[in-house]
């Protein structure tokens, strides 16, 4: 995965307010069976926290203003992506974004941007306070992609993803499908409360693997707005087995099986791993994001 080292990062798409005065590092994540029912209910869903019954009752944010605007300090070009974390996951989201304003306009609308918080422990949202155990979430009340990068320490760790770069990708551009199914319409289907490997949940859940595959197959040919040239300039096969696998390391029957010993199908809410697996494939297979129909 390599982006072009003179493109413009766009670091307004990313709102960074992650602490500088955390003591002793990270938030503890998954403190016990509480955490860890809430981290497994949390990864990669496309609903705010408030709906996981995780939110923290007014207490105040741990963020502090003294560290905004790091990006905006660290990430200027398509370089700095090359050698930091952070400044990868702002051209991730500047890639996506691209990719996702240029078929909106090929398809005669008009794209709503959607900016990515980066936080440390804790943050306030629109879906009610959450912590970094939730895992990366879209909020549909404030259109924001809310990411703790100490999650892709565990998809490593605790969900044994290969990692490397594009799993991260994987995950930004499926929370940026959320986002999409925002725009049109689909995302509150949802919100039925019904789980199981047919519910519209994981439909949903599978779509938005489909989507961020979608961008995968146009990433490196998408030109970014200011500049005209793509801001990912190389993707490779190993690149699409990173995101595949992780896209497996969080199926609900790899985490069940992690987790609690053995899968129930009847509780899935995001779909087994041979079905992420699929419909992200499906999308980088095809470009088409009508072949990312779920719920047909
Ligand atoms: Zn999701």
């Amino acid at each position: 995965m390599q982006f072009d080292d003179d493109a413009d990062l766009d670091t307004s798409e990313v709102k960074d307010v992650r602490s500088s005065r955390v003591p002793g590092g990270r938030a503890t994540v998954g403190g016990g069976i509480i955490g860890l029912i809430a981290l497994v209910l949390g990864v990669l869903f496309g609903v705010g926290p408030d709906q996981l019954g995780l939110s923290g009752g007014g207490e105040e944010p741990v963020a502090s203003s003294s560290s905004a605007a790091q990006v905006n300090q660290s990430c200027r070009k398509g370089s700095d992506a090359n050698t930091r974390e952070d400044c990868r996951i702002v051209a991730v989201v500047n890639s996506v974004q691209d990719f996702w304003r240029s078929e909106y306009a090929r398809r005669g609308g008009t794209y709503g941007s959607a900016a990515t918080v980066m936080f440390s422990q804790r943050v306030p949202t629109a879906c009610g306070s959450a912590t970094s155990a939730v895992g990366p979430f879209y909020c549909p009340g404030d259109r924001q992609v809310y990411l703790d990068l100490g999650f892709f320490d565990e998809l490593r760790t605790k969900f044994g993803s290969s990692g490397g770069p594009f799993a991260q990708a994987y995950v930004v551009a499926h929370e940026y499908g959320h986002h999409i199914q925002n725009l049109m319409g689909t995302l509150s289907r949802a919100q039925d409360g019904r789980t199981g490997a047919n519910s519209n949940a994981v439909r949903v859940e599978l779509q938005a693997d489909c989507y961020a595959g979608v961008w995968a197959r146009h990433a490196t040919t998408t030109p970014d707005d200011r500049t005209g040239r793509p801001v990912l300039t190389r993707l490779t096969d190993e690149d699409i087995r990173d995101g595949l696998d992780a896209a497996a390391a969080v199926g609900d029957d790899r985490i069940q099986e992690r987790f609690q010993g053995r899968v129930t199908p009847e509780n899935w809410t995001h779909g087994s791993a041979a079905q992420r697996q699929q419909w992200f494939y499906e999308g980088y297979r095809t470009g088409d994001m009508a072949r990312c129909n779920t719920f047909r």
